[in-house]
């Protein structure tokens, strides 16, 4: 199913909801395409679109670090984009194809773009407690968490995941001492081989990090928080990292089921007629894993965002990317292509010289990689990708991969 010529008006009203990485993206894309009617970016925070990577890395770490933007609002209005910020959508009039602000405000559209990205969880029972607890998603989060990270401070991480890492790793460097509280008994167990994670644990361990597995955080009292095995953590912050849930609350307005985000095809759309939706809370099918699933990636914001606007320009641009990520902890880099969910696992490399791939094969294909401080092979991997490769090849480091791509 393509695009088809009647969905395509160059001239029409697009609103986007949501100005934050996938957002821009796509009214910047939607306008390189030719999109000449109105683009309304409508962002409920207070700064134009920025993208959030930073925020756990430079922000956390670096105390003379300024929010870097996308774009100023001098770039949008350059644009012929009409940027508002500090303007949640409270409703959409999907009939009269209105959304209605929280501010009073209105704004019309003939086609609708759902980027509202998702919400870090929190952990209720920690509410309201003496200790300052957070969760880390937005600029103002990461500024705060950085006032924090005073030398001396006592920092508990609860949930070992990227996030809960990357934000450990920026604690210690800044002189505090943290602890990662994880509910299961290893870390990122559905995100990473077990060989990268103990990996990662290795380094953090090295770097002073505690590690406290198979409990949960129930309360705070007495400025410590209690673990479910009755133990105490004395702490003067707590960062909960324990996973997102979408931003669906237009979906019942427009009459769509969005339990686990808007699911899409490739073209973006949803099954609402001329409503898109990219980026976080978008959920795509994955006939790897057969089922349907959010991306939760920075690289999926920007291209799903960019395939989208030109599929809504008339090009016929469907949006097939495999998923990408990297995270970077100390002087680690970790990058994960593709899907290794039921692949046989291939390591390359030596793990103990901190410079190494495990590789996922299923049936003769490489499916999927995740390397480690080796953006070289990375780069040659993605483009293997679902190509038929030769496991013996690949588990010779001295093997040269560009070989396997002719
Ligand atoms: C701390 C952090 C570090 C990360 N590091 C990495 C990394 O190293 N590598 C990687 O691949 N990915 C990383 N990511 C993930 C990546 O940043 C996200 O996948 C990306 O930001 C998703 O973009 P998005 O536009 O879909 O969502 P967002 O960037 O979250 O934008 C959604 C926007 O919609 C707004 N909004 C929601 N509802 C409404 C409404 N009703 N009205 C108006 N506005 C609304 C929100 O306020 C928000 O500004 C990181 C994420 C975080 C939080």
């Amino acid at each position: 199913m393509s695009v088809s010529a009647s969905d395509v008006r160059l001239d029409d009203r697009i609103a986007i909801v949501g100005a934050g990485q996938a957002g821009a993206r796509a009214a910047e894309a939607l306008r390189s395409a030719g999109h000449i009617g109105e683009i309304n970016l409508i962002g409920e925070e207070p700064h134009p679109p920025y993208e959030r990577p930073q925020l756990s890395k430079e922000i956390l770490l670096d105390r003379s670090a300024a929010l870097a933007s996308i774009k100023d609002r001098e770039g949008w209005s350059g644009l012929g984009v009409s940027l508002h910020t500090g303007a949640s959508v409270a409703e959409c009039e999907f009939a009269n194809r209105r959304l209605l602000l929280a501010n009073g405000a209105s704004v019309a559209f003939d086609r609708l773009v759902i980027a509202t990205g998702v919400v870090a969880r929190s952990a209720p029972a920690l509410e309201n407690s003496a200790i300052p607890v957070r969760t880390l998603r937005t600029i103002e989060d990461a500024l705060f968490l950085r006032e924090a990270f005073t030398p001396g401070a006592r920092i508990v991480l609860i949930g070992g995941g990227v996030i809960g890492l990357e934000t450990a790793a920026a604690a210690v460097k800044s002189g505090c001492s943290a602890t990662v509280v994880e509910a299961a008994a290893t870390l990122l167990s559905r995100a990473l081989p077990a060989e990268v994670a103990a990996f990662l644990q290795r380094q953090h361990e090295a770097e002073g990090v505690a590690f406290r597995f198979g409990v949960v955080g129930e309360r705070v009292e007495d400025g410590a928080l209690v673990l479910s095995d009755g133990s105490r953590l004395p702490a003067d912050c707590i960062v909960v990292g324990v996973g997102s849930e979408p931003r669906v609350a237009l979906g019942a307005q427009i009459g769509l089921d969005c339990a686990e985000g808007f699911r899409v095809d490739a073209y973006g759309r949803t099954d609402a007629p001329g409503v898109f939706a990219i980026g976080d809370v978008a959920a795509q099918w994955s006939e790897q894993r057969g089922r349907w699933g959010r991306v939760e990636t920075w690289a999926n914001a920007q291209n799903q965002a960019i395939a989208v606007a030109r599929c809504m320009a008339g090009q016929d641009a469907p949006y097939r990317d495999a998923p990408w990520f990297w995270t970077d902890q100390y002087d680690v880099n970790v990058q994960v292509a593709g899907d290794l969910a039921g692949a046989d696992l291939v390591l390359r490399g030596d793990i103990a010289s901190g410079r190494f791939a495990v590789l996922g094969v299923q049936d003769g294909v490489l499916s999927g990689a995740v390397t480690v401080n080796n953006r070289k092979d990375m780069a040659v991997l993605r483009k293997l990708a679902t190509r038929r490769v030769n496991r013996a090849d690949l588990e010779n480091p001295s093997f040269d991969l560009r070989k396997a791509l002719v």
